[in-house]
């Protein structure tokens, strides 16, 4: 028989019925991965993306529960690499929907002829590297194997959905689901009483979805967060026409600020103008559509101190106005951690729901989740009888979507063990003892594509320097690891992002280690890291 090894990869196709060989392997074909696809093999390679779900789109994929949407504006979140697409894609709102989000990324797959190199419903289970082939050989659950020089992960930053380990929840004689595996074929709530664990960004967005329908609706609580009107809408033809008039102009923009928003902040501290002015600018913006509210405000209401409490009261208040019961607007008011600290939902009549007679607000902090019964959830003082619980509880990030695969580099060394402290890279792209690896999903935060566009053309453009140069593998000295892990741990700490117990920094899952997941820094000081980096013949990392 033939070594497959010794065959001419040829243009994604798998070589033989024992293991597939290619240049490149991607794990996930969600916006990530689809666009890393278009671009390996732009370069002529060979690859191969595996996809655990049915359909492409990750995160616009597994995310179809009621009311997912975005909340960057729908004309900054589409891929800019092809004008032919920027000029051929509607987006029919502001803040656009799943369904609309799904449409668009098969679009792409279909439009770019992406699908023929995209296995479906394949869980890569192992991703294991043979350093005297320097190679990596991963394999799905169902069995398949396959080979190749490069394997990068684009499985997302939020994937591993985490469902609490609540004593019981097998007796439940009702439905259950969370919120990222929402089935295909839906859910019928109506005429059900519901309760829903969680009430974070996807929380808000499914309570006030489904408060329209079901009979009765039990929202157990356990932090309160900052929200803030959405204030979506259709895209008008005329607007249609602007936007895709400025599409570099909108991109330009993007680029320039830290979370790769369309929004640049004030430059001025909310503390030095007058009490009336900076009022008078959180009301104008408060009357603007997403995440301007803050984007666009003074620089300092996200930065930890005065500004950013002053702020935090102004929005508590806001909140306050719109609930009619004292009682419950005080349980729904943030006041244990700082504005900015959690990722703030943005919502369309989140609050408004709890003045409907169906819907019951229960603080879980107060009298803690006990245990689910055949009937519904046991509280510290009640019992909470329902039909269908819905787990809107987060995810384990970053490293939990890494942590289900067994990645085995050099010496045979766990990817879990080395990251059992938190994230150990350089700049979250590489990890060393594991050449040739690239783990792009902890790299990318703010506004997703256009955080994860330059970062899969570096990724690309690394690929093709280690391949024009004969070389045969590239990873992180031990030293540039280090030297980053100690930056994202010293520069980390002085961020609003690590002030309270949330997922960017694992604090959401019981025993994972508290360390930032992502890179401090703001997305231009990323890109002219990366930039100098490959300038300097990928300063920091070992090229063999
Ligand atoms: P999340 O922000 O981690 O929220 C999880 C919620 O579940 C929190 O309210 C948490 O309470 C609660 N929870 C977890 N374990 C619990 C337990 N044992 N008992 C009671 N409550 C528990 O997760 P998410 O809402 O899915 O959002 C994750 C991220 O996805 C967001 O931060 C955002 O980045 C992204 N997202 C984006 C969009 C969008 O772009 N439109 C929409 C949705 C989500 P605590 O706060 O007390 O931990």
């Amino acid at each position: 028989m033939e070594n497959p090894l010794q065959q001419t990869p040829g243009a994604g196709t798998a070589l033989t019925e024992e293991v597939a060989q290619f240049d490149a392997i991607i794990i996930g074909a969600g916006i990530t991965g689809l666009y890393q696809l278009y671009r390996l093999r732009q370069l002529g390679l060979s690859v191969r993306v595996y996809e655990d779900g049915a359909g492409v789109g990750g995160t616009w994929y597994w995310n179809r529960y009621p009311g997912a949407r975005f909340d960057s504006e729908s004309y900054t979140y589409g891929y800019s690499f092809s004008e032919e697409l920027l000029q051929e894609w509607d987006w029919k709102e502001h803040f656009s929907g799943q369904p609309e989000n799904e449409r668009y990324l098969n679009y792409v797959a279909d439009k770019f002829d992406l699908r023929r190199d995209i296995r479906l419903n394949a869980r890569v289970a192992s991703a294991v590297y043979d350093e005297r082939e320097n190679i990596w050989q991963i394999q799905t659950e169902d069995g398949h194997r396959a080979r190749a020089q490069f394997l990068i992960t684009a499985v997302g930053l939020l994937s591993a959905h985490y469902v609490p380990d609540f004593a019981g929840l097998d007796s439940f004689k009702g439905a259950w689901c969370h919120t990222g595996r929402w089935p295909k074929e839906g859910m019928d709530l109506r005429g059900k009483r519901v309760g829903v664990i969680g009430t974070g960004a996807t929380g808000v967005q499914l309570i006030t979805e489904i408060a329209k329908e079901v009979v009765h609706l039990t929202v157990f609580q356990r932090t309160a967060n900052y929200c803030a009107p959405l204030r979506n809408g259709p895209i008008d033809p005329e607007t249609q026409r602007r936007i895709k008039a400025s599409y570099p102009e909108i991109f330009k923009k993007c680029s320039e600020t830290p979370g790769s928003f369309m929004h640049q902040f004030d430059p001025r501290s909310a503390l030095e103008v007058s009490p009336e002015e900076r009022l008078a600018q959180y009301e104008r913006l408060w009357a603007e559509p997403g995440f301007k509210k803050w984007l666009a405000n003074f620089h300092d209401v996200m930065i930890p101190g005065e500004a950013n409490e002053d702020y935090a009261k102004f929005v508590r208040n806001k909140i306050r106005e719109r609930i009619k019961d004292p009682v419950v607007a005080e349980k729904l008011v943030p006041k244990d951690h700082m504005f900015g600290s959690k990722r703030l939902p943005c919502e369309s009549g989140y609050y408004e729901v709890y003045n409907q007679d169906n819907v019951l607000l229960v603080d879980v902090r107060e009298a803690p989740i006990e245990r689910i019964t055949p009937k519904g959830v046991k509280t510290a003082d009640a019992e909470y009888e329902l039909d269908v619980i819905i787990f809107a509880t987060g995810y384990d990030a970053v490293t939990g979507s890494l942590n289900r695969i067994d990645i085995r580099g050099e010496g045979g060394q766990t990817l879990k063990a080395k990251f059992a402290q938190g994230p150990r890279t350089y700049m979250g792209i590489q990890s060393a003892g594991f050449p040739n690896l690239f783990t792009i999903n902890s790299a990318s935060v703010g506004n997703f594509v256009r955080a994860a566009e330059p970062l899969v053309d570096w990724v690309s453009d690394c690929i093709c320097y280690v391949r024009n140069h004969q070389f045969s593998r590239i990873s992180p000295t031990p030293q540039a690891e280090a030297a980053w892990t100690q930056h994202v741990a010293e520069a980390g700490a002085k961020i609003l992002r690590t002030q309270a117990d949330s997922w960017f920094v694992g604090a959401n899952i019981p025993g994972k280690a508290r360390a930032l997941l992502t890179s401090p820094d703001s997305a231009p000081v990323m890109r002219a890291k990366r930039a100098e980096v490959a300038a300097k013949g990928y300063e920091g990392f070992l090229l063999q």
